[in-house]
Protein backbone atom coordinates (compact mmCIF):
# COMPACT_ATOMS: atom_id res chain seq x y z
CA UNK A 1 0.00 0.00 0.00
CA UNK A 2 1.32 3.10 -0.75
CA UNK A 3 0.99 5.81 1.60
CA UNK A 4 -0.92 8.64 -0.08
CA UNK A 5 -0.02 12.04 1.68
CA UNK A 6 2.60 14.09 0.11
CA UNK A 7 5.99 13.54 1.58
CA UNK A 8 8.97 15.84 1.46
CA UNK A 9 12.17 14.28 0.47
CA UNK A 10 16.08 15.16 0.64
CA UNK A 11 18.79 13.88 -1.87
CA UNK A 12 22.59 13.60 -1.05
CA UNK A 13 24.25 13.21 -4.02
CA UNK A 14 23.62 14.22 -7.54
CA UNK A 15 24.78 11.08 -9.72
CA UNK A 16 22.66 8.16 -10.85
CA UNK A 17 21.82 6.93 -7.77
CA UNK A 18 20.73 10.47 -6.72
CA UNK A 19 18.32 11.55 -9.55
CA UNK A 20 17.11 8.22 -10.21
CA UNK A 21 15.95 8.03 -6.85
CA UNK A 22 14.37 11.66 -6.89
CA UNK A 23 13.17 11.05 -11.00
CA UNK A 24 11.31 7.97 -8.76
CA UNK A 25 9.74 9.65 -5.95
CA UNK A 26 8.67 12.37 -8.07
CA UNK A 27 6.93 9.84 -10.20
CA UNK A 28 4.57 8.83 -6.97
CA UNK A 29 3.73 12.08 -6.51
CA UNK A 30 6.09 13.86 -3.91
CA UNK A 31 8.31 16.85 -3.21
CA UNK A 32 12.02 15.98 -3.70
CA UNK A 33 15.32 18.21 -3.12
CA UNK A 34 18.63 16.94 -4.35
CA UNK A 35 22.15 18.12 -2.99
CA UNK A 36 25.24 17.54 -5.23
CA UNK A 37 28.82 19.15 -4.19
CA UNK A 38 30.46 18.36 -7.67
CA UNK A 39 33.04 16.28 -6.90
CA UNK A 40 35.88 15.48 -9.79
CA UNK A 41 35.72 11.78 -10.29
CA UNK A 42 32.09 10.89 -10.04
CA UNK A 43 31.68 8.20 -11.42
CA UNK A 44 28.09 8.56 -13.38
CA UNK A 45 29.86 11.39 -16.18
CA UNK A 46 33.09 8.80 -16.29
CA UNK A 47 31.54 5.40 -16.85
CA UNK A 48 30.97 3.50 -20.36
CA UNK A 49 27.19 3.16 -19.92
CA UNK A 50 27.55 -0.10 -20.99
CA UNK A 51 23.85 -2.00 -19.91
CA UNK A 52 24.94 -5.79 -18.75
CA UNK A 53 27.15 -6.71 -16.16
CA UNK A 54 30.95 -7.88 -17.72
CA UNK A 55 29.71 -10.76 -17.43
CA UNK A 56 27.01 -11.48 -15.63
CA UNK A 57 27.52 -15.36 -15.53
CA UNK A 58 30.79 -14.32 -13.04
CA UNK A 59 28.56 -12.52 -10.79
CA UNK A 60 26.41 -12.96 -8.07
CA UNK A 61 22.81 -13.70 -8.35
CA UNK A 62 21.99 -10.55 -5.98
CA UNK A 63 23.63 -8.45 -8.30
CA UNK A 64 22.68 -9.93 -11.25
CA UNK A 65 18.74 -9.88 -10.37
CA UNK A 66 19.21 -5.39 -9.94
CA UNK A 67 20.95 -5.58 -13.81
CA UNK A 68 18.87 -7.48 -15.15
CA UNK A 69 16.04 -5.61 -14.09
CA UNK A 70 17.93 -2.71 -15.54
CA UNK A 71 18.15 -4.45 -18.83
CA UNK A 72 14.80 -4.78 -18.73
CA UNK A 73 13.41 -1.42 -18.35
CA UNK A 74 16.07 0.55 -19.72
CA UNK A 75 14.13 1.06 -23.68
CA UNK A 76 11.30 2.27 -22.10
CA UNK A 77 12.97 4.56 -19.28
CA UNK A 78 15.33 6.03 -21.54
CA UNK A 79 12.30 7.27 -23.92
CA UNK A 80 10.29 8.48 -20.56
CA UNK A 81 13.27 10.57 -19.75
CA UNK A 82 13.57 11.77 -23.05
CA UNK A 83 10.52 13.03 -23.04
CA UNK A 84 10.61 14.34 -19.78
CA UNK A 85 13.70 16.55 -20.26
CA UNK A 86 13.82 17.31 -23.88
CA UNK A 87 17.71 15.72 -23.88
CA UNK A 88 18.39 12.13 -25.59
CA UNK A 89 20.24 10.19 -23.30
CA UNK A 90 21.00 8.26 -26.66
CA UNK A 91 20.13 4.30 -25.53
CA UNK A 92 21.38 2.20 -27.97
CA UNK A 93 20.51 -1.56 -28.31
CA UNK A 94 23.57 -2.19 -30.23
CA UNK A 95 24.62 -5.60 -28.84
CA UNK A 96 28.13 -6.79 -27.49
CA UNK A 97 30.39 -9.33 -28.54
CA UNK A 98 32.67 -11.28 -25.75
CA UNK A 99 35.88 -12.68 -27.36
CA UNK A 100 37.94 -15.65 -26.28
CA UNK A 101 35.58 -16.64 -23.34
CA UNK A 102 37.32 -19.37 -22.06
CA UNK A 103 33.68 -21.02 -19.62
CA UNK A 104 32.09 -20.90 -23.34
CA UNK A 105 29.73 -23.64 -22.22
CA UNK A 106 29.47 -22.18 -18.77
CA UNK A 107 28.05 -19.10 -19.93
CA UNK A 108 25.74 -20.44 -22.60
CA UNK A 109 23.98 -22.49 -20.13
CA UNK A 110 24.10 -19.58 -18.00
CA UNK A 111 21.75 -17.53 -20.73
CA UNK A 112 19.63 -19.91 -20.96
CA UNK A 113 18.84 -20.12 -17.02
CA UNK A 114 18.11 -16.51 -17.25
CA UNK A 115 16.50 -16.46 -20.57
CA UNK A 116 19.27 -14.06 -21.64
CA UNK A 117 19.93 -13.76 -25.37
CA UNK A 118 23.42 -15.50 -26.58
CA UNK A 119 24.64 -16.60 -30.05
CA UNK A 120 27.96 -18.78 -31.21
CA UNK A 121 29.34 -16.43 -33.35
CA UNK A 122 31.83 -17.57 -36.11
CA UNK A 123 35.28 -16.98 -34.51
CA UNK A 124 33.81 -18.85 -31.80
CA UNK A 125 32.98 -16.24 -29.24
CA UNK A 126 29.82 -15.18 -28.11
CA UNK A 127 26.86 -12.90 -29.26
CA UNK A 128 24.81 -11.06 -26.74
CA UNK A 129 22.28 -8.80 -28.38
CA UNK A 130 19.98 -7.84 -25.64
CA UNK A 131 22.91 -5.70 -24.40
CA UNK A 132 22.55 -1.96 -25.03
CA UNK A 133 24.51 1.54 -24.35
CA UNK A 134 23.63 4.98 -22.90
CA UNK A 135 25.95 8.09 -23.26
CA UNK A 136 26.95 8.91 -19.50
CA UNK A 137 26.99 12.68 -19.86
CA UNK A 138 23.76 13.21 -21.80
CA UNK A 139 22.16 10.86 -19.14
CA UNK A 140 23.59 13.22 -15.89
CA UNK A 141 22.09 15.80 -18.02
CA UNK A 142 18.57 13.99 -18.92
CA UNK A 143 17.76 12.79 -15.82
CA UNK A 144 18.49 16.14 -14.26
CA UNK A 145 15.89 17.42 -16.65
CA UNK A 146 13.45 14.59 -15.73
CA UNK A 147 13.78 15.86 -12.28
CA UNK A 148 13.47 19.42 -12.92
CA UNK A 149 10.72 18.74 -15.00
CA UNK A 150 8.52 16.89 -12.49
CA UNK A 151 9.30 19.72 -10.07
CA UNK A 152 12.34 18.46 -8.24
CA UNK A 153 14.76 20.92 -7.00
CA UNK A 154 18.27 20.13 -7.85
CA UNK A 155 20.83 22.57 -5.89
CA UNK A 156 24.19 22.51 -7.16
CA UNK A 157 27.84 22.95 -5.53
CA UNK A 158 25.83 22.15 -1.91
CA UNK A 159 28.18 20.14 -0.07
CA UNK A 160 25.85 18.31 2.96
CA UNK A 161 27.62 17.55 6.03
CA UNK A 162 25.26 16.03 8.14
CA UNK A 163 21.74 15.66 9.06
CA UNK A 164 20.29 17.66 12.16
CA UNK A 165 18.27 15.16 14.52
CA UNK A 166 14.89 16.11 16.46
CA UNK A 167 13.68 13.08 19.04
CA UNK A 168 15.67 10.86 17.13
CA UNK A 169 14.28 11.64 13.94
CA UNK A 170 16.18 13.27 11.08
CA UNK A 171 14.59 16.67 10.54
CA UNK A 172 17.08 18.59 7.95
CA UNK A 173 20.02 18.70 5.96
CA UNK A 174 22.87 20.09 6.92
CA UNK A 175 24.86 22.61 4.08
CA UNK A 176 27.51 25.51 6.10
CA UNK A 177 24.64 27.86 7.90
CA UNK A 178 21.68 26.62 5.74
CA UNK A 179 19.25 23.98 7.31
CA UNK A 180 17.23 22.06 4.43
CA UNK A 181 14.06 20.49 6.20
CA UNK A 182 12.48 17.70 4.89
CA UNK A 183 10.46 14.08 5.69
CA UNK A 184 13.26 11.22 5.46
CA UNK A 185 16.66 11.95 3.65
CA UNK A 186 18.63 9.61 1.16
CA UNK A 187 22.47 9.34 1.37
CA UNK A 188 23.40 8.34 -2.25
CA UNK A 189 27.25 9.72 -2.33
CA UNK A 190 28.76 7.53 -4.47
CA UNK A 191 31.98 6.53 -3.49
CA UNK A 192 31.70 9.42 -1.17
CA UNK A 193 29.10 7.28 1.00
CA UNK A 194 31.31 4.94 2.64
CA UNK A 195 32.57 8.16 4.25
CA UNK A 196 30.70 8.87 7.84
CA UNK A 197 27.73 11.58 7.40
CA UNK A 198 28.07 14.33 10.22
CA UNK A 199 26.54 12.17 13.20
CA UNK A 200 25.57 9.32 11.22
CA UNK A 201 28.07 6.98 12.89
CA UNK A 202 27.14 3.81 10.36
CA UNK A 203 28.72 4.18 6.97
CA UNK A 204 27.94 1.72 4.14
CA UNK A 205 31.07 -0.75 3.31
CA UNK A 206 31.36 1.82 0.03
CA UNK A 207 34.95 2.08 -1.14
CA UNK A 208 35.89 4.53 -3.96
CA UNK A 209 37.61 2.06 -6.98
CA UNK A 210 39.28 4.39 -10.05
CA UNK A 211 38.20 3.44 -13.44
CA UNK A 212 40.66 5.02 -16.23
CA UNK A 213 39.59 6.02 -20.09
CA UNK A 214 40.04 6.64 -23.17
CA UNK A 215 38.23 8.10 -25.82
CA UNK A 216 38.72 8.21 -29.55
CA UNK A 217 37.58 10.79 -32.62
CA UNK A 218 35.18 9.75 -34.79
CA UNK A 219 36.58 8.31 -37.71
CA UNK A 220 39.05 6.23 -36.15
CA UNK A 221 37.00 2.64 -36.60
CA UNK A 222 33.80 1.35 -38.00
CA UNK A 223 33.15 -1.18 -35.10
CA UNK A 224 28.67 -0.96 -34.55
CA UNK A 225 28.39 -2.51 -30.97
CA UNK A 226 30.17 -2.98 -27.80
CA UNK A 227 33.54 -6.10 -28.22
CA UNK A 228 34.33 -6.95 -24.53
CA UNK A 229 37.48 -9.35 -24.18
CA UNK A 230 39.60 -10.38 -21.24
CA UNK A 231 38.61 -7.35 -18.80
CA UNK A 232 39.11 -4.53 -21.71
CA UNK A 233 36.06 -3.38 -23.60
CA UNK A 234 35.19 -0.89 -26.14
CA UNK A 235 32.34 0.77 -26.70
CA UNK A 236 31.45 2.98 -30.24
CA UNK A 237 29.31 6.01 -29.86
CA UNK A 238 26.18 6.46 -32.22
CA UNK A 239 28.18 9.76 -33.14
CA UNK A 240 31.56 8.02 -33.87
CA UNK A 241 33.29 8.63 -30.58
CA UNK A 242 34.76 5.12 -29.15
CA UNK A 243 35.82 4.63 -25.93
CA UNK A 244 38.05 2.09 -24.23
CA UNK A 245 37.63 0.84 -21.12
CA UNK A 246 38.67 0.26 -18.29
CA UNK A 247 41.15 -0.12 -15.20
CA UNK A 248 39.65 -0.89 -11.42
CA UNK A 249 42.10 0.17 -9.18
CA UNK A 250 41.60 0.60 -5.20
CA UNK A 251 43.61 4.10 -4.94
CA UNK A 252 41.41 5.67 -2.79
CA UNK A 253 40.10 9.37 -3.37
CA UNK A 254 42.81 10.19 -6.34
CA UNK A 255 40.73 10.37 -9.81
CA UNK A 256 43.84 11.31 -11.56
CA UNK A 257 45.14 9.61 -14.71
CA UNK A 258 48.68 7.60 -15.16
CA UNK A 259 50.48 8.03 -18.50
CA UNK A 260 51.72 4.79 -18.30
CA UNK A 261 48.11 3.14 -17.48
CA UNK A 262 46.86 5.23 -20.74
CA UNK A 263 49.34 3.64 -22.89
CA UNK A 264 48.78 0.43 -21.94
CA UNK A 265 44.59 0.92 -22.64
CA UNK A 266 45.98 2.24 -26.15
CA UNK A 267 47.86 -0.62 -27.00
CA UNK A 268 45.23 -2.72 -25.68
CA UNK A 269 42.84 -1.43 -27.58
CA UNK A 270 44.78 -1.31 -30.86
CA UNK A 271 45.45 -5.25 -30.05
CA UNK A 272 41.38 -5.66 -29.88
CA UNK A 273 40.89 -3.50 -32.87
CA UNK A 274 43.78 -3.11 -35.08
CA UNK A 275 42.60 0.12 -36.91
CA UNK A 276 42.91 2.07 -33.71
CA UNK A 277 46.90 2.00 -34.44
CA UNK A 278 46.51 4.76 -37.06
CA UNK A 279 44.80 7.24 -34.15
CA UNK A 280 45.88 8.24 -30.80
CA UNK A 281 43.17 8.65 -28.03
CA UNK A 282 41.78 12.36 -28.14
CA UNK A 283 41.46 12.14 -24.12
CA UNK A 284 41.63 10.81 -20.73
CA UNK A 285 39.71 10.68 -17.90
CA UNK A 286 39.16 8.82 -14.27
CA UNK A 287 36.02 8.12 -12.47
CA UNK A 288 35.74 6.73 -8.83
CA UNK A 289 33.09 3.84 -8.94
CA UNK A 290 31.23 3.20 -5.31
CA UNK A 291 33.12 -0.05 -4.77
CA UNK A 292 31.08 -2.73 -2.85
CA UNK A 293 31.80 -6.57 -2.04
CA UNK A 294 30.49 -8.85 -5.01
CA UNK A 295 29.06 -5.29 -6.67
CA UNK A 296 25.93 -6.00 -4.52
CA UNK A 297 24.37 -2.59 -3.43
CA UNK A 298 22.98 -1.28 0.21
CA UNK A 299 19.66 -0.06 -1.17
CA UNK A 300 17.13 0.38 2.54
CA UNK A 301 16.98 2.03 5.69
CA UNK A 302 19.75 3.30 7.47
CA UNK A 303 20.41 1.54 10.63
CA UNK A 304 20.86 4.95 13.03
CA UNK A 305 17.44 6.08 11.91
CA UNK A 306 14.35 5.38 10.67
CA UNK A 307 13.66 8.17 8.38
CA UNK A 308 17.19 8.16 6.37
CA UNK A 309 17.63 5.69 3.53
CA UNK A 310 20.71 4.54 1.48
CA UNK A 311 20.76 3.94 -2.50
CA UNK A 312 24.77 3.36 -3.25
CA UNK A 313 27.48 0.56 -3.51
CA UNK A 314 26.48 -0.09 -7.30
CA UNK A 315 29.69 -0.40 -8.30
CA UNK A 316 30.43 -1.18 -11.98
CA UNK A 317 26.94 -1.29 -12.60
CA UNK A 318 24.99 1.61 -11.39
CA UNK A 319 23.61 2.88 -14.59
CA UNK A 320 22.54 -0.93 -15.61
CA UNK A 321 20.85 -0.73 -12.05
CA UNK A 322 19.58 2.59 -12.17
CA UNK A 323 16.52 1.63 -13.14
CA UNK A 324 15.26 -1.57 -10.78
CA UNK A 325 17.66 -0.42 -7.67
CA UNK A 326 15.48 3.55 -7.51
CA UNK A 327 12.22 1.13 -8.14
CA UNK A 328 13.08 -0.56 -5.03
CA UNK A 329 14.15 2.35 -2.84
CA UNK A 330 11.18 3.92 -3.52
CA UNK A 331 8.77 0.80 -3.05
CA UNK A 332 10.41 0.65 0.67
CA UNK A 333 10.93 4.29 0.94
CA UNK A 334 6.20 4.49 0.17
CA UNK A 335 5.79 1.07 2.80
CA UNK A 336 4.58 -0.49 -0.54
CA UNK A 337 4.89 -4.41 -2.22
CA UNK A 338 8.59 -4.41 -3.36
CA UNK A 339 8.78 -5.79 -6.87
CA UNK A 340 12.01 -7.88 -5.95
CA UNK A 341 13.48 -9.55 -2.64
CA UNK A 342 15.04 -6.36 -0.77
CA UNK A 343 16.76 -8.81 1.90
CA UNK A 344 20.23 -8.89 -0.48
CA UNK A 345 20.51 -5.36 -0.58
CA UNK A 346 19.57 -4.20 3.41
CA UNK A 347 21.90 -3.02 5.75
CA UNK A 348 22.52 -5.98 7.53
CA UNK A 349 23.40 -8.16 4.60
CA UNK A 350 26.27 -6.12 3.90
CA UNK A 351 27.60 -6.92 6.84
CA UNK A 352 28.14 -10.10 6.46
CA UNK A 353 30.12 -9.67 3.11
CA UNK A 354 34.00 -8.97 2.98
CA UNK A 355 36.13 -8.12 0.10
CA UNK A 356 37.93 -10.67 -1.47
CA UNK A 357 41.57 -9.97 -1.94
CA UNK A 358 42.42 -8.29 -5.19
CA UNK A 359 38.65 -7.61 -5.67
CA UNK A 360 38.05 -6.10 -8.47
CA UNK A 361 34.65 -6.63 -9.57
C1 LIG B 1 35.34 4.26 -15.72
C2 LIG B 1 33.97 3.78 -15.30
C3 LIG B 1 33.25 2.97 -16.17
C4 LIG B 1 31.97 2.54 -15.80
N1 LIG B 1 31.23 1.82 -16.70
C5 LIG B 1 29.97 1.44 -16.38
C6 LIG B 1 29.18 0.74 -17.32
O1 LIG B 1 29.60 0.51 -18.45
N2 LIG B 1 27.92 0.37 -16.96
C7 LIG B 1 27.41 0.63 -15.72
O2 LIG B 1 26.27 0.25 -15.43
N3 LIG B 1 28.14 1.30 -14.80
C8 LIG B 1 29.40 1.71 -15.10
N4 LIG B 1 30.18 2.36 -14.20
C9 LIG B 1 29.69 2.47 -12.82
C10 LIG B 1 28.66 3.54 -12.67
O3 LIG B 1 29.07 4.69 -13.35
C11 LIG B 1 28.44 3.80 -11.17
O4 LIG B 1 28.03 2.61 -10.52
C12 LIG B 1 27.39 4.87 -10.93
O5 LIG B 1 27.62 6.00 -11.73
C13 LIG B 1 27.37 5.28 -9.47
O6 LIG B 1 26.47 6.34 -9.32
P1 LIG B 1 26.37 7.12 -7.97
O7 LIG B 1 25.28 8.11 -8.14
O8 LIG B 1 26.29 6.16 -6.83
O9 LIG B 1 27.80 7.82 -7.80
P2 LIG B 1 28.35 9.17 -8.45
O10 LIG B 1 27.99 9.26 -9.89
O11 LIG B 1 29.79 9.25 -8.12
O12 LIG B 1 27.53 10.30 -7.70
C14 LIG B 1 27.70 10.55 -6.33
C15 LIG B 1 27.54 12.04 -6.13
O13 LIG B 1 27.43 12.31 -4.75
C16 LIG B 1 27.98 13.60 -4.53
N5 LIG B 1 28.28 13.74 -3.11
C17 LIG B 1 29.08 12.94 -2.35
N6 LIG B 1 29.09 13.37 -1.09
C18 LIG B 1 28.30 14.48 -1.04
C19 LIG B 1 27.92 15.38 0.01
N7 LIG B 1 28.37 15.23 1.25
N8 LIG B 1 27.09 16.41 -0.30
C20 LIG B 1 26.62 16.58 -1.56
N9 LIG B 1 26.95 15.74 -2.59
C21 LIG B 1 27.78 14.70 -2.33
C22 LIG B 1 29.21 13.62 -5.44
O14 LIG B 1 29.57 14.95 -5.76
C23 LIG B 1 28.73 12.84 -6.65
O15 LIG B 1 28.31 13.69 -7.69
C24 LIG B 1 31.43 2.87 -14.53
C25 LIG B 1 32.16 3.71 -13.69
C26 LIG B 1 33.41 4.17 -14.08
C27 LIG B 1 34.16 5.10 -13.16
Amino acid sequence: MELSLKQNFFIIGGGVAGLSAAYALLRHGHGVTLADFGHSGQSTWAGAGILCPLLPWHYDEAANRLALGGMQAWPAWAGEIARQSGCDPEYWGCGMAVLGETSRQAALAWCRAHDFAAEVRPDGGLWLPSVGQVRNPRLAVALAGAVAALGGRILPHCEISGLRFRAGKAVAALAGEVEYAADAFVWAGGAWSGLALGELAAAPNVRPMRGQMLLYAPGSHRLDHVVYQAGLYLVPRRDGHLLAGSTVEDAGFDASTLPDTLDRLHRDACALLPELRAHRPLRAWAGLRPGSPDNIPVIGRHPDCDNVWVNTGHFRYGVTMAPASSRLLAELMLDMAPHLDPAPYSWDAQLGRGWKSGSAC
